[in-house]
């Protein structure tokens, strides 16, 4: 048996972001135990990805940010350009892995947090807390028991809903042979590419140097494309729309966000809350999540700081 004081499940965006925020405590406060329980590798683990977010100024995260960028631009299906100065605000791009690996430098000082590689399996309300049965990558059984539990652990189907779309795209990390990119300009939404019929669809630009860039072709609609029609979705963007050839693809990146108005629920048992995209944190209207899990996590660690319930 295993005791904390706080276990998360699950070492995502949301539950590395509540276990960073945790690992030190907050001033004057008692410190909190916190046992991080995270999926060993294979097919639990999410494959690499890379966050975008808005943040005015410095932010927790800005030594292992790969890019940032105060100037936006959007074009409208007509080719018309619209391009801003963001500030106070810097749209920022951080790696999966970089995120990673800060954070688990962070939590080797830590004495508070320990983490576990074992899949949870069942998750339920005991009295004054909570305990989640876990099993080690050998198939050792364990029990862990916490005052509280936040389960990050991605939900198996969606909540019923009025409107479900999904975010679905694809994207390459390109290097060209000469420089092409504006460092200092994100486009953000280009519409100039070929509507679908149901949806909409956009590429995008971010460029990391003036050769190198991960441009994406993303659409709202209902159904996913093949791997073909995004390849196919992304030539045509990138020759096309975009008149350069001869781009090197170093890397790709896939992903299916689904947008929905559903409400999730935030709190399954009396000690145990869901953190994340599985508690809500994607916006609908958007697919953004990775801001709206540092809002939730600092509520969060807050609530616990102060002695209050921690709802997210
Ligand atoms: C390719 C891609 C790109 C994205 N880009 C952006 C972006 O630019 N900006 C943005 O705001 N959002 C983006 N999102 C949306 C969102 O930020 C991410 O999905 C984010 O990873 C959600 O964080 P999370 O912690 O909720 O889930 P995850 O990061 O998926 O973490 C869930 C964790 O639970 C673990 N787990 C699962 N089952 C178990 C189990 N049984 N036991 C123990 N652990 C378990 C997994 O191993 C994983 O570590 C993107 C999503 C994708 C897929």
């Amino acid at each position: 048996m295993l005791d904390a004081d706080v276990a998360i499940v699950g070492a995502g965006a949301a539950g590395l972001s509540l276990a960073h925020r945790l690992s030190h405590g907050a001033p004057g406060t008692r410190r909190l135990s916190v046992l991080l329980v995270e999926a060993p590798p294979g097919p639990l683990r999410p494959p690499r990805r890379t966050w975008c977010f808005w943040e005015r100024g410095r932010g927790r995260y800005d030594a292992a940010v790969t890019a940032t960028w105060q100037r936006l631009r959007v074009h409208t299906p007509g080719g018309r350009a619209v391009e801003d100065d963001i500030a106070p605000l810097r749209y920022k791009m951080i790696r999966s892995d970089d995120f990673e690996g800060l954070i688990a430098h962070d939590l080797a000082q830590s004495e508070q947090v320990r983490r576990i590689e074992a899949t949870a399996e069942t998750l339920e309300g005991v009295p004054g807390g909570a305990q989640v049965l876990v099993r080690t990558a050998d198939g050792r059984p364990l029990t862990v028991r916490a005052r509280w539990v936040f389960d990050s652990r991605p939900l198996g189907s969606l909540p019923a809903a009025r409107t479900t779309l999904l975010q679905h795209f694809h994207g390459w990390f390109v290097r060209a042979d000469r420089p092409v990119f504006d460092l200092g300009t994100v486009d953000l939404m280009d519409f100039r590419t070929p509507q679908p019929s149901r949806g909409l669809s956009f590429g995008y630009v971010l460029p990391t140097g003036d050769r190198q860039a991960l441009v994406e072709y993303t659409e709202f609609s209902p159904e996913v494309l093949s791997a073909q029609g995004y390849d196919a979705a992304l030539r045509h963007y990138t020759e096309d729309v975009l008149g350069l050839t001869g781009l090197e693809v170093v890397s790709t990146e896939t992903g299916v966000i689904p947008m929905t108005d559903a409400p999730f629920a935030r709190q399954t048992a009396p000690s145990v809350f869901r953190i994340g995209a599985a508690g809500g944190a994607t916006r609908p209207s958007t697919g953004y999540t990775f801001a709206a899990v540092q809002r939730q996590t600092r509520a969060v660690a807050g609530a616990l700081a102060a002695g209050r319930r921690p709802l997210p």
